[in-house]
């Protein structure tokens, strides 16, 4: 349910009600609008009625329920779009980001060489995974602490941030020293202790939508996270299976569109994973600008034919440096802006 706040509620009364909420079993969640206060009270369904009757309380314009079965991660709860900040960076509308680098962290040369070429063409956070799932067990696995400590290398360097993948419950503490935003993979989009935990930090969280997910799905994975108290979301479309087999999966540009309908989350495309082919990076990239995405996170490598995962799919320096010009007009028929280059402070 929604508790609307008259305009110029006071700041005792939007505090009354988080009480009553919480004191019928729903935990509060206010949102300061322009005008309005809202507050999401969530909980469970059941004996939702008894919070109705908050539409009497002074200072309170209305209570509505939410349709979606997501509910802070819907548009119905918040209009305004959620800024994701990773330091000076904001994540959201009018700004666009791009997250590129190898798919796994291989050495001190490959992430270095990596890092200084994708700042140079104007990417602004640097991606490596350190921990990586990988469909055989036999294939490289990463370089796990080692590949954390590479990565905050390349951050100390360039000055880009880090987005780098957490695998497990029982890595978040040691990836969250490392990396400015945590990714959780298509894989575990619906690891739910895993989501629960990453949803106790407040850390930035890329969250892909899983390849056999609807968008309704990686929404309330979404949710999984924000009911623990973290509102930094990100949502990735990165592909789902189709029976499509020219591609390694079929990039769901729709659901760019689809998902500013429903929700307030920043939505980024992955469009190396979407395709697995390198050629068709640089035209699904510039679709998935003209579609209203956020940003992009875009696979590069120094030498793609030596990469131990994902070099069919990853672009060169020259060729990343090529996209990232040909996404300039785009950008701007978009009216979007590339944001500058950051410096994190170690
Ligand atoms: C990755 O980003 O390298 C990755 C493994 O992505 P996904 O989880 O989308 O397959
Ligand atoms: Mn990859």
């Amino acid at each position: 349910m929604i508790v609307v706040m008259k305009p110029g509620a006071s700041q005792e009364q939007i505090n009354h009600i988080c009480h009553q909420v919480q004191a019928m079993g729903f935990t509060p969640h206010p949102i300061k609008g322009v005008e309005q206060t809202v507050i999401g009270a969530i909980g469970d369904e059941r004996g939702r009625e008894q919070l109705q009757g908050l539409a009497l309380v002074e200072g309170v314009e209305a209570v509505i329920p939410i349709m979606k079965p997501y509910k802070l991660a819907s548009r119905e709860l918040r209009k305004q779009p959620t800024i994701v900040k990773v330091g000076s960076l904001e994540i959201g509308p009018s700004q666009f980001v791009v997250m590129a680098g190898p798919c796994s962290v291989e050495s001190e040369e490959q992430i270095l060489a990596a890092a200084r070429a994708v700042k140079a063409a104007g990417a602004n956070i640097l991606r490596g995974g350190a921990f990586k799932p990988r469909t055989s067990p036999y294939s490289f696995q990463g370089l796990e602490k080692q590949g954390l400590e590479l990565l905050w290398k390349a951050r100390e360097e360039t000055g880009l941030p880090i987005v780098t993948e957490v695998l497990g419950a029982e890595d978040i503490s040691l990836v969250s020293n490392y990396a400015d935003i945590l990714q959780i993979g298509a894989r575990n989009m619906q690891n739910f202790p895993l989501l629960k935990g990453v949803g106790k930090t407040r850390k930035p969280i890329l969250l892909k939508r899983g390849m056999m997910s609807t968008v309704t799905e990686l929404l309330m994975s979404a949710e999984y996270i924000l009911s623990q108290g973290n509102p930094n979301v990100i949502l990735c479309e990165r592909g789902i299976r189709t029976f499509e087999d020219q591609t390694r999966n079929t990039l769901d540009l729709s659901a760019i569109p689809l998902l500013k309908g429903l929700t307030h989350l920043p939505v980024i495309v992955d469009p190396a994973h979407g395709t697995g082919v390198r050629s068709l990076i640089p035209p699904m990239a510039r679709a998935a600008v003209a579609a209203g995405c956020d940003g992009l996170m875009i696979e590069v490598h120094p030498q793609p034919e030596l990469a131990l995962s994902d070099g069919a799919q990853s672009l060169n320096p020259a060729q990343f440096l090529a996209l990232m010009e040909s996404l300039r007009p785009y950008l701007q028929i978009e009216r979007r802006t590339l944001q500058p280059a950051e410096t994190v402070s170690s």
